[in-house]
């Protein structure tokens, strides 16, 4: 029997599709798309990208490095211009779109780089999103990573992008509503009792560390989704601690490690959700990643109902990462 399930975050519902059911062996691994030509990421190449806006370096030069998009999804020169045509909102595309090259080699994904590697990247998304709160046209900054074409990723050199917006997106607003009205009525953080609750049955736990746990939501819209959440509440993060983000380095990188084994490298994208850059602490909202497999088609059931079809119960792909012995 199909299950329905609500997630309470989202509000979404998923069809857990239990009939449907594959086994992980059966997803077909993403055709990375090599594009002819020199990589502009790799070292050497530092030229034919826009100037640097951040970076990491040492002795040997640059391990990490940001820099404006090139073909930015929206600009970072200008005022807002708000205004209204009829009953149409316009405003102009103010933002700032950036790309952070979490290597100077030519790996592919974030699991090629070491713990110290990891660590570094997760310390840039820190400072970018610290420098970027300074811009008050600037409401939220979404750090997001694309692997694999079926992921919408471009380039295979292991990259994230950052788009900081002069609003705060629907989907997260959507989220801080929904866990609002759970904290109005409970006096509690929904994602404080969404890790406890996990925590205390453990059947949707990939991993855990001692201040962060990486589980399958309830109500995963795609097989293999993954969620990692700081177990102590905090709204933003960027103020996360750098020895705990040292911590979900390794956290993160083996999670990625296991999805990698499951499910044959698929494409993926993941995100930070976190509370709006110009809000104060939140005793609402949780930070977290969401990791997401690219590997179910997206079709118009899905984008006529915003419910989605998921042939992989959580609890079994949370027991399939767990047995996954890395090293
Ligand atoms: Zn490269
Ligand atoms: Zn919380």
């Amino acid at each position: 029997m199909p299950e329905l399930r609500r997630d309470p975050v989202s509000g979404k519902w998923v069809i857990i599709a239990v009939e449907r059911a594959q086994r992980p062996e059966e997803f077909q691994p993403d055709v990375a798309a090599r594009k002819p030509g020199a990589c502009p990421f790799c070292r050497g190449a530092e030229a034919a990208t826009p100037a640097e806006i951040q970076s990491i370096r040492d002795a040997a030069g640059w391990r990490v490095r940001v820099i404006p998009n090139k073909y930015p999804a929206l600009k970072v020169e200008g005022d807002l211009d708000k205004r209204g045509e009829g009953l149409y909102d316009v405003m102009n595309g103010i933002g700032a779109h950036e790309v952070i090259i979490e290597s100077p080699e030519h790996v592919h994904n974030l699991t090629a780089l070491d713990d110290a590697g990891v660590s570094g990247v997760l310390w840039m998304y820190k400072q970018r999103l610290v420098d970027l709160k300074r811009d008050f046209r600037l409401v939220y900054g979404l750090v997001f990573k694309n692997v694999g074409a079926r992921a919408g990723a471009t380039l295979e050199h292991s990259h994230s992008q950052l788009i900081a917006t002069p609003m705060v997106p629907v989907r997260v607003q959507d989220e801080i509503d929904r866990a609002h009205a759970y904290f109005d009525f409970r006096g509690r953080c929904l994602f404080c009792d969404i890790v406890r609750q996990e925590l205390a049955t453990q059947a949707r736990i990939v991993t855990e560390s001692a201040n962060f746990v990486a589980f399958e939501p309830f109500a995963p819209c795609s097989p293999f989704e993954t969620q990692v959440l700081p177990k102590r509440h905090l709204s933003h993060y960027e103020a996360t601690d750098d020895a705990l983000l040292r911590e979900l380095a390794g956290l993160l990188r083996a999670t990625l490690l296991k999805i990698d084994r499951a499910i044959g490298t698929p494409a993926y994208n993941y995100l930070i959700h976190t509370a709006p850059l110009n809000a104060a602490p939140l005793d609402h909202y949780h930070w977290h990643f969401e990791i997401i497999p690219r590997v179910t088609k997206v079709a118009g059931f899905e984008w006529g109902t915003g419910f989605f079809i998921n042939p992989v119960p959580p609890e079994h792909a949370a027991k399939y990462l767990r047995e996954i012995r890395l090293s």
